[in-house]
């Protein structure tokens, strides 16, 4: 089978060179090589670099009017071609089909809110704030931007920034996952036919030498990181070092408390979907379960009924609700967990490996079925880290505060849920817990584009969290201007430090 090459995306075009160094990119459904992707040299960054430069004075000097009017045509593109971009996720991601469109609609939900920039990028103004004086503040962009991101959302993450960095006048260099990098590529294409300026979204990609390019360019400003959380410690000490603004999402362990007064088929739905959707590959994923028995048993029960007929096959399948895990070696990671949880004495209630795969040619793909440990505690490896695919753990406590302090001990703070009728317990769980983002009934509390998506803790290093206003934020400085106009009654020597009057 003829496999397609994915390279870099600079000033507008498809890079021409020849790459030193290649990855092998999958069909993870199958286990097929279907592409190699280039890795950029220090060569190919400096060069998507340059053309990031040469793009911006002319597009921060774009009108505001003018950039919004892009941003709104790059919406319609993305979104009449949605489906497009969804098979090109699920044809290296895995994910099924219907999940890669909501990533897209989530995506598409932040550039709407770019969309608003004349809105979201204007200062303030004090008439008079001394005599004659007027004091207001502006914010300007920084210049090229860099953003790098993870395999789980190839199209979302990236657009949790890149719309509000260009919409504020910024240039982009992206540096997607070399796990699934196409999809970057097709979001490239959609900028230029919307109108966007060639050098303003450039795509390298690559692994950590491009990476280690980007936080070490003088001419970066700005970088804007999501990943596991070694990488992203590393990325904002590396990035800041070098004098640069950072934000650097990281890992996570998100727990689902449930009391014993929730709704116990809600609460089962809500599991499985939030730690099974996406193979468990997902920063907000349940990860762990937290019950507060005597509804335990039940609520296990309630599971293992769901997942019993839970169909695992290829994304592009229409009736597959789970698809397959990104790579091989990620696979054998997590199913390696399996094995650790037994030896430290778990309970495997279900085990993902018996779960049947449906499809045709998927014998060799990365499959690992719905998995649920039992009697989980801290200390055991499968609580402890982040496994990263569809594998649910159980904690039994006896009280909501036995609950809060599991919780609020993890070195993770994403995201987390309660699951209650009790609104008092609700509200008090809101206040205690030690996390960015908390659902109360809703498994996956990921913020509409006008919050931020940021969690807390080891999840993320910087103190701007993403998109919402804190992505203005981060992708603008602010300016403070006190103005006065010539009139002779200012004149004369003072050297004193000026005060109002
Ligand atoms: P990863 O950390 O392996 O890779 C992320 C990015 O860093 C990729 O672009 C990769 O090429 C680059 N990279 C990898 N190793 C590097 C190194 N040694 N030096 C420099 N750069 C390096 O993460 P992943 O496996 O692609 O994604 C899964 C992880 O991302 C999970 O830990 C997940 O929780 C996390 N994630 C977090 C959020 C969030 O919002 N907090 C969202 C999505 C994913």
């Amino acid at each position: 089978m003829s496999t397609k090459n994915i390279t870099h995306w600079i000033a507008g075009q498809a890079w021409t060179g020849t790459a030193e160094r290649r990855g092998d990119v999958y069909d993870p459904a199958t286990g097929a090589v279907t592409g190699q992707v280039d890795f950029a040299s220090i060569r190919e960054v400096d060069q998507a670099v340059s053309a990031a430069v040469e793009a911006f004075p002319g597009w921060r000097s774009a009108s505001v009017a003018k950039r919004s009017q892009v941003l709104f045509a790059f919406r319609e593109l993305i979104n009449s071609r949605r489906d497009e971009l969804a098979s090109i996720i699920v044809s290296e991601h895995g994910k099924v089909h219907s999940d890669a469109l909501g990533e897209i609609a989530r995506g598409i939900e932040v550039v709407e809110y770019a969309c608003g920039i004349p809105q979201l990028s204007k200062g303030g103004f004090t008439e008079q704030a001394s005599t004659g004086v007027d004091v207001y503040s502006i914010r300007q962009p920084l210049g090229p931007v860099a953003i790098i991101s993870p395999f789980n959302f190839p199209a979302m993450v990236p657009m949790w920034f890149f719309p509000i960095a260009i919409a504020a006048g910024n240039t982009v260099v992206l540096k997607p996952s070399e796990k699934d990098p196409s999809a970057a590529n097709f979001i490239a294409e959609l900028w230029k036919e919307a109108g966007l300026p060639d050098g303003v979204f450039n795509v390298v990609h690559g692994d950590k030498v491009s990476v280690d390019r980007l936080l070490e360019h003088p001419d970066v400003k700005a970088v804007s990181f999501v990943g596991s959380t070694p990488i992203a410690r590393y990325v904002y000490e590396t990035g800041t070092s070098y004098g640069k603004r950072v934000q650097a999402l990281g890992g996570a362990k998100n727990h689902m408390l449930v009391l014993p007064d929730a709704d116990l088929d809600l609460a089962a739905d809500a599991a499985v979907n939030a730690g099974f959707g996406a193979a468990g590959e997902r920063c907000m994923a349940i990860s762990v379960l937290v019950a507060v028995d005597p509804v335990g048993d039940e609520l296990v029960e309630k599971i293992k009924e769901r997942i019993a007929g839970l169909k695992v096959g290829p994304g592009c399948n229409g009736d597959s609700e789970m698809g397959p895990l990104v790579t091989g070696v990620h696979r054998d990671k997590v199913t390696s967990y399996l094995d650790a949880g037994l030896a430290d004495g778990a309970t495997l209630t279900v085990d993902g490996r018996k779960h049947p795969i449906s499809g045709e040619g998927t014998a060799d793909g990365f499959w690992l079925g719905p998995t649920i440990f039992d009697n989980v505690k801290p200390g055991m490896s499968i609580y402890d880290d982040e496994i990263f695919g569809p594998v649910l753990s159980v904690v039994r406590v006896d009280s909501y505060d036995e609950g809060l302090e599991l919780i609020n001990s993890s070195p993770y703070g994403n995201g987390t849920a309660i699951f209650t009728n009790d609104g008092g317990a609700a509200r008090r769980f809101q206040y205690e817990v030690e996390v960015g983002m908390v659902g109360i009934n809703v498994p996956i509390p990921v913020p509409v584009a006008y919050y931020s998506f940021g969690g807390w803790k080891s999840s993320l290093f910087g103190d701007t969290h993403a998109y919402g206003e804190d992505g203005v934020k981060f992708f603008t400085r602010g300016k403070a201007v006190t103005q006065r106009w010539l009139d002779p009654s200012h004149g004369g020597i003072n050297l004193g430090f000026p005060t109002n009057s």
